[in-house]
C-alpha cells in the first residue's frame, strides 16, 4: 500500500512539472499583443503588418492569426481572433483578399491535428488530473489515492430487523414505538402540530444492541436506514468530514421518511476546545449542528446516534431540537441475558437439557453481542467435532473462550506455576465463600487464558442496582484474596505478579469510594467527575494536599480489605488447601464442588478419583523411565 502511495506522489510531481513547463512555454510564446478585429483591419490598411510572419490556426471555429507588425520602427508580436463571418468578409474584400489568401496558404502547411493538440493539451491534462484526484478520493481505502479517503457516500441499507429481534431492553423499545408510528405517517403528526424528536441518543456499553435497536426502528417503520460511523467523519483534510455530513443529510432528506444512524458519535461530537478535539473535528461538529437545525421537526428524518460516552459529547448536541432524547441502555441483567440467549438459540439445534437460566447466571457482565458470540462459538465447536447438537459443555467452553480467548492448553505450565495459581485462585474463591456480602463464586479455573494465569467468575448475589459500602469492601477483599493467599502460603517474598489485574480493579473501586461515592473520612465531596477521570486528569480539580489525602484514604481502604482477606484465609487454611488441591487435580471446579468442599470439609468424589488415576499414571511413567534409562546406561559402559 505504501509503495502505491509513493508511486502516486511521483506521478503527481511529474505531472506538475509538465504542467509548469507548458505554462512557461505558453507564456513565452504567447507574449503577444492581443488585437481586436478593428485594430487588425486598420493595421492592414496602414500596411504595417509583415505579410511573411503571418500564421493561422483554427481554434473552435475561430481563425486565430498571429504574426508581427511594425510601428514606430519596432516590431510587435500580435494575435487576433477572427470569426467566420469576418473571415469571409476579408476574403471577399478586394483590398484584403490577397492578404488573407496568403495566410490560408500558410495555414495549410501546419497540420490541423497538431494545432488542435497544441491548443487543447493543457486543458486536457488539467481535466485528467482532476478526474484522477476525485476518483482516487472516492475509491477510498489506504491505497485509494493520495488523499487516503475512506468510502465517501453514506451507506443506505434496507433494514429487516424487527423489535422481536431485540431481546430485553423493553422499556426502551416502548419509547421507540412512537417514533415508528411517526415514521409511518409523518403527516398525522404534522397536522396535529405535534413535535417529534429529531434526534435520539442511545448511550450504553458496546455490544448492548444500540445499532440493532436503530435498525429495528427502521425495519418496523419500513423506511430507509442511513448509517455512518463517527470515525468516518474524521479526516486528515479539513472540510472533508463536514462535506460528508452534508452528503449524509442531503441524501437522507431526499429519501425521507428515514433514519440516520451515526455510530460512535463521540468521535465527532467531542466537546469543542478541548485538548482531544481538533480543528477538523470542530468543523465537522459544527456542520452536524447546522444540519440538525436545518431540517424541520416534521421532515420525516430522525437521527439516531450511539455512544458509550455521553459525558464527552459537546453540550450543544444535546440541546432541544437536536438530540433531545437520550436512551440509556445498560448491560443486560440476568433475565435479559436469558431472553437474549433464547433468542439467538432459536435458529440453532440445541440440546433440550440446557437450562438458559443457568447459562445466564454464568454470564454476568456479558453484553448482548458477547452472548450471541457464545452461541456462535458453541455452534462452531459442534461443527468442528462433527456432532449434531449444542450441549452444556459446548456452552461452557464457549463462555470461557469469549471471556479470555481460546484456552491455551498447549502452554506448558510448570508444576510451581500451577501450585501458585491454584492457591491464588483458591484465595479469591474462599473470600467469595466466606464473606457474606461478597459475590457468589460461579466457577474457578487455573487454565490460563489470554494474559490471566487463571480466573474466578463471581456473580452478585442479588441483582440490585446499588452497592452498599459493605458490598464494595467485600469486592475489594475478594480481589485481594489472591495475593493474600499467596503471601500466607509462600511467604512475603514469594508473592507474584499474578495479582496485577486484581490490584487494578481493587484500587479502582477504592478510588471511586473516596472520590465519587463519599464513602470515606474525606466526606461527601465528589472530587472527580467521570469525564475528568476519563481524560486521565488527576490533578487540577483539587489541591495537591487533597490529592495526597485521597491517596492515603485509598491506601487505608485497601489495607483494611487486605487485612480482612488475610484474616479469612488464615482462619480457613484447611478449606483453602482442599480448594487448591481440587484445582490442581481438575483444573476447573464449579460452584457445586466448592459448596461441597465447604459443607463436608473433604475433597469431592471426582477429585479423589481423578487424583488416584493421576498417581497411578505417574507411577507407571516413572517405572517406564527407569526401564528406558537402563539400556542407555549399559551402552555407555
Ligand atoms: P452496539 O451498537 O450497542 O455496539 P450492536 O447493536 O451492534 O451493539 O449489537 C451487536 C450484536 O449483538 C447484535 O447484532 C445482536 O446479534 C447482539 N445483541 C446485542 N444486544 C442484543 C439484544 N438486546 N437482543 C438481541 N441481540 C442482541
Ligand atoms: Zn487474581
Amino acid at each position: 500500500m505504501k509503495n502505491k502511495k509513493t508511486l502516486y506522489i511521483i506521478l503527481f510531481s511529474i505531472l506538475l512539472i509538465i504542467l509548469l513547463a507548458f505554462a512557461i512555454w505558453m507564456f513565452i510564446a504567447g507574449a503577444a499583443e492581443k488585437l481586436t478585429y478593428e485594430q487588425f483591419e486598420s493595421l492592414m490598411r496602414q500596411n504595417s503588418i509583415n505579410q511573411n510572419s503571418l500564421e493561422e490556426k483554427i481554434i473552435n471555429g475561430v481563425h486565430v492569426i498571429s504574426g508581427t507588425y511594425q510601428k514606430d520602427g519596432t516590431i510587435h508580436k500580435f494575435t487576433v481572433g477572427i470569426n467566420n463571418q469576418q473571415y469571409d468578409y476579408l476574403l471577399n474584400d478586394p483590398i484584403f483578399r490577397d492578404f488573407v489568401r496568403n495566410i490560408v496558404t500558410n495555414q495549410e502547411l501546419q497540420s490541423p491535428i497538431w494545432a488542435i493538440i497544441q491548443s487543447t493539451l493543457p486543458i486536457l491534462i488539467m481535466i485528467l488530473f482532476y478526474i484522477w484526484i476525485f476518483s482516487s478520493m472516492a475509491k477510498g481505502g489506504m491505497g485509494g489515492g493520495i488523499l487516503g479517503g475512506k468510502s465517501q457516500r453514506p451507506r443506505q441499507i434496507k433494514s429487516d430487523v424487527k423489535f422481536s429481534d431485540v431481546a430485553g431492553i423493553n422499556e426502551e423499545k416502548t419509547e421507540l414505538v412512537e417514533l415508528v408510528d411517526y415514521l409511518k405517517n409523518p403527516n398525522k403528526y404534522a397536522m396535529m402540530g405535534a413535535r417529534v424528536p429529531k434526534g435520539v441518543l442511545m448511550e450504553g456499553p458496546p455490544g448492548t444492541g444500540k445499532t440493532l435497536l436503530a435498525k429495528a426502528v427502521a425495519g418496523e417503520a419500513n423506511v430507509a436506514f442511513f448509517t455512518m460511523a463517527g470515525s468516518e467523519f474524521e479526516e486528515m483534510f479539513v472540510g472533508l468530514g463536514a462535506s460528508r455530513v452534508r452528503d449524509l443529510f442531503g441524501d437522507a432528506k431526499k429519501a425521507a421518511p428515514c433514519i440516520i444512524f451515526i455510530d460512535e458519535i463521540d468521535a465527532v461530537g467531542r466537546k469543542r476546545n478541548t485538548a482531544m478535539g481538533s480543528a477538523t473535528n470542530e468543523q465537522t461538529l459544527n456542520q452536524l449542528l447546522v444540519e440538525m437545525d436545518g431540517f424541520g421537526s416534521n421532515s420525516g428524518v430522525i437521527v439516531m446516534a450511539a455512544t458509550n460516552r455521553v459525558d464527552v459529547l459537546d453540550p450543544a448536541l444535546l440541546r432541544p431540537g437536536r438530540f433531545d432524547r437520550t436512551i440509556q441502555i445498560s448491560l443486560p441483567d440476568i433475565r435479559e441475558r436469558e431472553a437474549i440467549l433464547k433468542l439467538h438459540a432459536r435458529n440453532k439445534s440445541v440440546s433440550p437439557e440446557i437450562d438458559w437460566k443457568r447459562v445466564a447466571e454464568r454470564t454476568p457482565g456479558f453484553s448482548g453481542a458477547q452472548l450471541e458470540n457464545v452461541l456462535n462459538e458453541s455452534a462452531i465447536l459442534v461443527v468442528r467435532n462433527k456432532r449434531k447438537m449444542i450441549t452444556l459443555n459446548d456452552i461452557d467452553e464457549a463462555i470461557d473462550r469469549v471471556v479470555g480467548g481460546p484456552a491455551k492448553k498447549s502452554r506448558a505450565m510448570t508444576v510451581q506455576d500451577k501450585k501458585v495459581v491454584s492457591y491464588h485462585e483458591a484465595g479469591h474463591a474462599l473470600i467469595g465463600l466466606k464473606l457474606d456480602s461478597a459475590s457468589k463464586v460461579q466457577k474457578v479455573t487455573i487454565i490460563p487464558r489470554g494474559n490471566a494465569g487463571g480466573y474466578t467468575i463471581m456473580t452478585p448475589k442479588d441483582e440490585s442496582n446499588f452497592s452498599s459500602k459493605e458490598d464494595l469492601y467485600s469486592s475489594i477483599a475478594g480481589y485481594l484474596g489472591g495475593r493474600a493467599s499467596e503471601e500466607i502460603i509462600f511467604g512475603k517474598n514469594k508473592i507474584t505478579t499474578g495479582a496485577h489485574d486484581d490490584l487494578d480493579k481493587a484500587t479502582n473501586i477504592a478510588r471511586r469510594m473516596v472520590t465519587q461515592f463519599g464513602m470515606s473520612s474525606l466526606g461527601l465531596t465528589k472530587y472527580l467527575t467521570m469525564q475528568e477521570e476519563s481524560y486521565g486528569q488527576t490533578k487540577g480539580v483539587y489541591s495537591d494536599e487533597v490529592a495526597f489525602k485521597i491517596d492515603n484514604e485509598i491506601n487505608t481502604i485497601l489495607e483494611n480489605c487486605y487485612k480482612t482477606a488475610h484474616g479469612i484465609i488464615s482462619k480457613n487454611l484447611p478449606l483453602l488447601e482442599l480448594i487448591a488441591e481440587s484445582l490442581r487435580v481438575l483444573e476447573t471446579i464449579t460452584a457445586e464442588q466448592i459448596e461441597y468442599i465447604n459443607k463436608y470439609n473433604k475433597l469431592p468424589e471426582e477429585v479423589i478419583k481423578e487424583k488416584e488415576r493421576m498417581e497411578k499414571e505417574e507411577k507407571k511413567k516413572n517405572a517406564g523411565e527407569i526401564l528406558e534409562f537402563e539400556p542407555d546406561d549399559d551402552e555407555k559402559k
